[in-house]
Formats: C-alpha cells, sequence, structure tokens
C-alpha cells in the first residue's frame, strides 16, 4: 500500500466548463491558482464554498492492478486524468452541485502508465466537511479487498457479540417482565451492532448500497444516546434523574425527525450529523455531570456501569472530534467502548439479577416463616379457645355443684350435720386438684378428717401443729409463678370461730393446667375456689347463727333448760302421740319453797345460783325422752312420756328427796337447803282429757303447799 501524502494542490470554486464539458482547469497550467496541502481536506478560509478542486501527481510504484483507494469523500466527486473523467460518485447538476448519496470508500482504478501524471478531484460539498477523507493510497486490487476486510474483522466480531448481547438481553427482559433495563441493554447492543456493522468498509461488500448503509448507521447511531440515557435513568432511579428522561426522548425525537426528513428529502442525511453530534456532545457531557455529582452515593454496580459509560463516551467524543477535524484522522476505538460497555452492562444486569433472585427467594422463605408462626399463634389461639372453653364448662359445673352443696347444708340443723354434708362433697368440688381439709376439734387442734388425690405428708401434714398463723392463706390475686405447691383456704364461720383461728382449712394441690390456659386459668381457678371456700363459710355461719337463735327461743337462758314455749309445743307433740298409741303421759308441775324469803335472805344472785342447782338436778334425774322445763320463776314442769302416775310420783320423790339433802352454796358460801312441792297429774288415770290435765296438776301442787309443803302429791281420779 503505496500511501499518497505529499504534493496535494488544492483550489477553491468549480472549474468552468468547456464546450465538450471537460473542465478546463485541468486543460490550462494555472500554477498560480494552485495552492499546496498537506492532505486533500478543509482547505484553509472555506467561508461557505462548496466547490472545490485538489489534485497529485501520481508516484511512481510497482503494481500489477493497481487502484487508488479512498477512505471516503464529503460529499460527491469527480476525478480527471488526462482530460477524461476517471471516477465519478454523485450525480453533479448544471451548477455542479449535487446531493449527498452516501460515504462508502472508494477505488478508482489506475490506467497504465499514470505514474507523473496528475489527477485532478472536483469535489461538491454543502457538508461541514469538504474534500477526501481518511486514507488515500496506491495499491492492488485484490490487497485492497483484504485491506478492507481485515480493517473491518474487529468491527465485524464486535458486531456480532453485540448482537448475541442483544439476543441474550432480550430474552432476559421477555424472561423479567419487571426488568426493563434488559430492554434498554438489547436496544444499546443492537444499536451498536447495526452501527458497527454499516459503518464498517466491509458493508459494501456485503452489498453495494452505501446510502442504505449511512441511513442504518446513522438509525442505530442516534439511538445509541436514547439507550443509554434510558439505562441511566433505569439504572439510577434511586436519584430520580430527570435529566436522563429528558435526554432520551430528545434523542428519540430527534433520531425520528431527521431520518425522516431526509428520507421525505427537505434535508441530506449528511447534515444531520453534525446536529446529531453537537447534541451527543452536551448530552453525553450532561449526563456525565449529573451522575458524577451523584457518584460517591452509587452502589458499587452503579459505579461501574457509570465507568465504562464515561469510557465509551470518551470514543464516542474522540471519534466525533476526529470526524470533524479536532483531531488527526485515526481510526477510533468506538467498537471496543460499545463492547466494554455491553459486558460491564449485561453482567451486572445477570448478577443483579441473580442477586434480586436471591432476595426474592430469602423474602419467600421469610414469609413462609411469618405464615407458619401466624399459623402457630392462630393454632396456639384456638387450643387455648377449647381449653378455657372446657375450663369454663368445669366450672359451670362445678358452680352447680356447690349450689347443690350450700342449699343442702342450708337444710341442715347442727353445724355438725353441716358439716358431715360439707365434707362428702368437697372432693368433688376441687377435683382434679388433690387435698386435704383439717376442721378445729373442740381442743383447738386441727385434725385431718378428709384426704383425696394423691397427698404426700410433707405438704399436706396429718395435723396442723399449733397456731394455724403460720399458715399463709393464698391471696388474690395470684399469678401462676408465684403458686406455691400448696394452696391454702381458709373456711371462717363467724359465730364458731376463736380469734384468728379458721373452723377449717382446706389444702389443695396447685391446679395443672395446659400451658395456654397457665396464666389464665390458674388466677380463675383460685378465684373460684377462694368464692366457694367464702360462700360455704358464710353459709355455715348462718347456720351456726340460726341454731343459736333456736336455741335462744327454746332454752331457759339461766338453766339452759327448755323454756314454756318448747314445753308446749311439745306437749301438743305428745298429746297427739299419746291419743293415737294409748300410752299414758304424766305432768310434774314443781315450785320451790318458799323462795321469796332465801331470795330476801341471801340475795337475787344466790338466788339464781339455786335455782341454777335445782335445775342441773331436775335435768339429771330426768330420762333423755322426758322434757323438763322452767316453766317460769321459780316453777318447774316435767312432761314424762309413756310414765303411768305411779312411776312420775316415784320419781317425783326421789327428786324432792334429793333436793331436800342438797346443800346450796354460792362462791363458797353455803347457803342452807331447799325443798320442793310438786303436783303431779296422768293421762288417762288422773284426768281422761287433756286439757284438764294442767289444771289438775296445779291442783295437786296446791294441795302439796297446802298440806305442809315439801311433799308430792298426786291427783286423783
Ligand atoms: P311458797 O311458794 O312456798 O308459797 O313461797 P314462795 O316465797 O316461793 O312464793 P311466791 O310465789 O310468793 O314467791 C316466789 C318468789 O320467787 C318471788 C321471787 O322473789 C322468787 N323468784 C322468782 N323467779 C326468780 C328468779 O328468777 N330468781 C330469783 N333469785 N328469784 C326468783
Ligand atoms: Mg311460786
Ligand atoms: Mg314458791
Amino acid at each position: 500500500m503505496q500511501p499518497l501524502e505529499e504534493g496535494w494542490q488544492y483550489r477553491w470554486g468549480d472549474s468552468p466548463l468547456s464546450a465538450d464539458g471537460t473542465p478546463q482547469w485541468i486543460l490550462e497550467e494555472d500554477s498560480d491558482q494552485w495552492q499546496a496541502i498537506a492532505f486533500p481536506s478543509n482547505p484553509p478560509d472555506r467561508r461557505g464554498r462548496e466547490h472545490a478542486w485538489f489534485r497529485v501527481t501520481l508516484p511512481e510504484g510497482e503494481w500489477f492492478a493497481p487502484v487508488l483507494y479512498i477512505y471516503s469523500v464529503d460529499i460527491i466527486v469527480q476525478a480527471w486524468f488526462q482530460g477524461e473523467l476517471l471516477y465519478q460518485y454523485g450525480t453533479f447538476d448544471d451548477q455542479g452541485r449535487g446531493r449527498f448519496e452516501g460515504w462508502p470508500w472508494h477505488q478508482i482504478p489506475l490506467p497504465e502508465n499514470y505514474e507523473g501524471e496528475t489527477l485532478y478531484f472536483r469535489v461538491f460539498s454543502n457538508y461541514t466537511d469538504i474534500g477526501l477523507w481518511g486514507e488515500v493510497a496506491i495499491l492492488d486490487y485484490s490487497d485492497l479487498v483484504l485491506h478492507i476486510v481485515s480493517g473491518s474483522t474487529k468491527s465485524l466480531v464486535i458486531a456480532v457479540v453485540s448482537a448475541l448481547i442483544a439476543l441474550l438481553a432480550l430474552i432476559f427482559g421477555l424472561l423479567q417482565r419487571g426488568q426493563k433495563s434488559f430492554f434498554s441493554i438489547a436496544l444499546f447492543a443492537l444499536a451498536t451492532a447495526v452501527m458497527l456493522v454499516a459503518e464498517s468498509q466491509a458493508s459494501l461488500l456485503i452489498g453495494y448500497t452505501p446510502l442504505l448503509w449511512d441511513y442504518l448507521a446513522a438509525g442505530s447511531y442516534y439511538l445509541i444516546p436514547v439507550a443509554l440515557a434510558l439505562l441511566l435513568q433505569q439504572w439510577l432511579s434511586e436519584l430520580r434523574p430527570v435529566l436522563a428522561g429528558w435526554i432520551w426522548k430528545l434523542h428519540l425525537a430527534f433520531a425520528i425527525v431527521a431520518l425522516a426528513l431526509s428520507l421525505m428529502g427537505p434535508v441530506d442525511l449528511s447534515s444531520t450529523f453534525p446536529v446529531f453530534d453537537g447534541l451527543l456532545l452536551v448530552s453525553l457531557l450532561l449526563l456525565a455531570v449529573s451522575a458524577g455529582r451523584r457518584f460517591r452515593r452509587l452502589y458499587r454496580e452503579q459505579q461501574i456501569l457509570l465507568v465504562t459509560f464515561t469510557l465509551f463516551s470518551g470514543f464516542l467524543i474522540a471519534d466525533m472530534a476526529v470526524a470533524h477535524g479536532f483531531l488527526p484522522w485515526a481510526r477510533v476505538p468506538v467498537s471496543w467502548g460499545a463492547l466494554a460497555f455491553s459486558l460491564a452492562v449485561i453482567s451486572i444486569s445477570v448478577w443483579h439479577y441473580g442477586k434480586t433472585q436471591k432476595a426474592l427467594q430469602e423474602l419467600t422463605v421469610r414469609l413462609e416463616q411469618k405464615v407458619a408462626e401466624r399459623t402457630e399463634r392462630a393454632e396456639a389461639l384456638a387450643q387455648r379457645e377449647v381449653a378455657r372453653s372446657r375450663l369454663l364448662a368445669l366450672e359451670s359445673s362445678k358452680s352447680q355443684k356447690l349450689a347443690g352443696v350450700i342449699a343442702s347444708i342450708q337444710d341442715c340443723f347442727t353445724l355438725d350435720q353441716a358439716f358431715d354434708m360439707l365434707l362428702a362433697a368437697i372432693p368433688a368440688l376441687y377435683l382434679p386438684m388433690d387435698g386435704c381439709f383439717y376442721r378445729r376439734t373442740t381442743a383447738g387442734h386441727y385434725e385431718r378428717v378428709l384426704s383425696w388425690g394423691h397427698i404426700s405428708d410433707q405438704v399436706f401434714p396429718m395435723m396442723l401443729e399449733g397456731d394455724v398463723s403460720d399458715l399463709k392463706p393464698t391471696t388474690m390475686p395470684v399469678s401462676h409463678q408465684s403458686l406455691p405447691e400448696q394452696l391454702c383456704f381458709f373456711l371462717r364461720v363467724e359465730p364458731d370461730q376463736t380469734g384468728n383461728r379458721p373452723s377449717g382449712v382446706l389444702l389443695l394441690s396447685r391446679p395443672e393446667l395446659p400451658e395456654a390456659l397457665v396464666e389464665y386459668g390458674t388466677a380463675r381457678i383460685v378465684a373460684w375456689v377462694f368464692q366457694s371456700i367464702e360462700k360455704m363459710g358464710i353459709t355455715l355461719s348462718g347456720l351456726v347463727l340460726r341454731e343459736q337463735l333456736q336455741r335462744f327461743s327454746y332454752e331457759d337462758g339461766l338453766t339452759g333448760l327448755k323454756n314454756r314455749r318448747h314445753f308446749d309445743e311439745f306437749f301438743r307433740h305428745e298429746r297427739e302421740v299419746s291419743l293415737r298409741t294409748g300410752s299414758p303421759l304424766s305432768i310434774l308441775m314443781i315450785d320451790i319453797d318458799h323462795f321469796k324469803s332465801f331470795n330476801d335472805d341471801f340475795g337475787h344472785q344466790a338466788g339464781d345460783e339455786a335455782l341454777k342447782m335445782v335445775g342441773d338436778m331436775l335435768g339429771q334425774y330426768f330420762r333423755g325422752s322426758d322434757t323438763v322445763c322452767r316453766y317460769g320463776g321459780e316453777e318447774f314442769a316435767v312432761l314424762m312420756p309413756g310414765a303411768p302416775l305411779e312411776e312420775a310420783r316415784l320419781r317425783a320423790e326421789a327428786l324432792r328427796n334429793a333436793i331436800e339433802k342438797t346443800l346450796m352454796s354460792h362462791e363458797g358460801q353455803a347457803l342452807g337447803t331447799l325443798t320442793i312441792s310438786a303436783g303431779i297429774a296422768c293421762w288417762p288415770e288422773s284426768c281422761s282429757d287433756f286439757d284438764g290435765l294442767f289444771r289438775e296438776a296445779d291442783k295437786a301442787l296446791y294441795r302439796a303447799k297446802n298440806t305442809g309443803r315439801n311433799r308430792v302429791v298426786a291427783a286423783s281420779s
């Protein structure tokens, strides 16, 4: 390859044509008009001129089939040699003007004996540049093809790789609906691939359609900033890159408008390039500045992306500078920059995709865990509800039992009777808790009177020694942790209680509950036991009070004998029995003799003491079935069911005899003796009707008094 680097001359303007159409400038030798130039491109001082001529004297060379190879021409060209038109690209009109027809490389076959001859170039350009461009050299035709192919190989290989990347990114984008950046990568890689092929010199070997290749090159080139800005917008979305959004829209609009206008004719495609380049330069700088300012805040992968973007942008700008003559002509490795950027983007995307997948997987696992936890909690809650409802059912059945027990102890006459019933019912009330019950004995000890379930002597002693105040009654409210192994409840029966010593002590084992119910259930159960014991205490207190009241209404307070009311009731009852059975019923009326003077002599208190002694003796002298009562003052009455008159008389006589002999005393002071008089009547012996029985006995007593006192008189029939 023999570069044509020397001997170039130029001349502004267009040559006038002679009659046969040959330019006159190639015919006449007018050397002062021609200026020397290092390379036939962009002569100085253009001032809007659209025509320029260049010429060179062809050097000597040893070629088999020499061709003149020109990398590119702005915009259309004619080559004149030895007064003949040797080569033409583009169409010149009458004014020597023409339209842009693409930027192909040119091969001009050189005729024999070209050495030393002058070759003229007539150039028209309405573009920013005018003249030949890139390389101009002579070489063999076969070498030219080789040169073209080898010069394009790199671009073509990178184009294929880019196309593959585009395909890959497209597939990823389709698989990952949400990942818009894959589509941007696909767009970028595809645009790069098309641009590289279209711009490569070998494209013309594929098909000789220069303008079409230039349209493809322009279209793909113009789309590159669209894809770039889109990518940045998507990758830096957290920074809300408004600028990137504007830039891709602007470039897309430009691409569409420029291509459309070029295709329709108002402008040449070539004239859209400088506009685009200016736009691209500004866009790249703006993007670089806006991303660079936030560089430190970016993730590592975003930083890598930006670095490769900057590298690629640098190549683009350098290429632009070469194209516009700011830098000397050289092949700028734009394709390498594009490849580096594509690879960086695709690898980061894939890595990012992997990371997202992993994060998604972790999220799924976490979600599943959460669902499992929730389900577990819901199940626990459900279990607790079931347990709770069981507990409530148990509680209500126990409450029913308690109500039954309370009702039945209310029906009891005595405290002992009530305790017996209570003790029989207690285990059923408190099961499944084990326990025992202690009752205070008359001696004041606490004796275990009941136990059930598995109780150990350590926890539940046989006897509660000493003072029960050593025991700590369980108090409300309770928490499960604070519960001892043994729960203690005091049964307090008010009138029965002595000091702080309860009538009974209930010891229970700690309730065992399902885990879910421990907190809620324990307190509830203990509260229930507490209330039940309380209720029992109240009921028993009522019973004791009632018992006492009853005793007071039928007993004589001084002597402890039954009173007259009881006597009258008992008499009515026994009268019915005797009437039915026919068995005798004797009645004794007893009066102390001269008691008034006794009182006068020793005082009223001594009199009371004497009355008590007489009462005690009366109680001892009669059978359990007999009823002795204080009838009033110092008078007593005895009812002897089933006793005939004589038997009654004998008993009265024995009593009288005993009293007569008994020395009355008061506070250690002897008071002397007392005597009694008694009158006896018996049904049916003394009287055939019961109504007269008392009267008869009274009469007999009266007689006893009148006949000297200290005697027993029986009523005669
Ligand atoms: P007699 O029956 O032998 O005819 O003589 P009397 O003195 O016992 O007869 P009277 O019925 O007149 O007197 C009864 C006396 O009993 C009057 C009262 O002082 C005494 N008396 C009655 N009830 C009580 C009592 O509860 N305590 C004491 N200390 N004296 C009583
Ligand atoms: Mg009397
Ligand atoms: Mg008397």
